[in-house]
């Protein structure tokens, strides 16, 4: 097993585990490595340094700087789905409003309840920024419609 620094372009930072060099080379290759948070599949391997996150990184988005746990082969596919039926069954769609709902409820302007929606990267970034936690799915194209 190895575990990977990796980045998207828009430097969003997560670990990825492989069985080995090869297997992330080819999960790659076959654009099977995503990243969590904007789904982008232009993945780059971070050079391994942790003692980085270490001090003088404080001022840094504390959810910027969380090792994800990921996952890859061919439970992937399943286990989204699964997860996202979940989803659907659980969560209030409000679309486009997403950000602005969640923001609401993170500032105490309504009250606290499971929704889904859909954010641009860019809105992605200012919620988090802003600390407010959201989980992010990739969506896969048969399940694009929520309704
Ligand atoms: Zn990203």
């Amino acid at each position: 097993m190895v575990v990977y620094d990796l980045a998207c372009p828009l430097e969003h930072r997560f670990e990825g585990w492989f069985e080995s060099a090869a297997s992330y080379e080819t999960q790659r290759e076959r654009g099977h490595l995503s990243c969590p948070l904007c789904n982008s599949k232009e993945i780059t391997r971070m050079p391994s340094a942790p003692y980085l996150r270490g001090a003088g990184e404080h001022s840094a988005p504390e959810g910027e700087r969380q090792p994800m746990m990921m996952v890859a082969g061919e439970l992937v596919s399943a286990l989204r789905r699964q997860v996202i039926q979940q989803v659907l069954a659980l969560t209030e769609d409000v679309g486009e409003d997403f950000p602005d709902v969640v923001r609401d409820m993170h500032y105490g302007e309504s009250e606290s309840r499971n929704v889904r929606g859909v954010a641009t990267p860019e809105a992605l970034e200012e919620l988090h920024e802003e600390g407010i936690d959201v989980l992010v799915f990739g969506m896969p194209d048969t399940l694009g419609s929520t309704h």
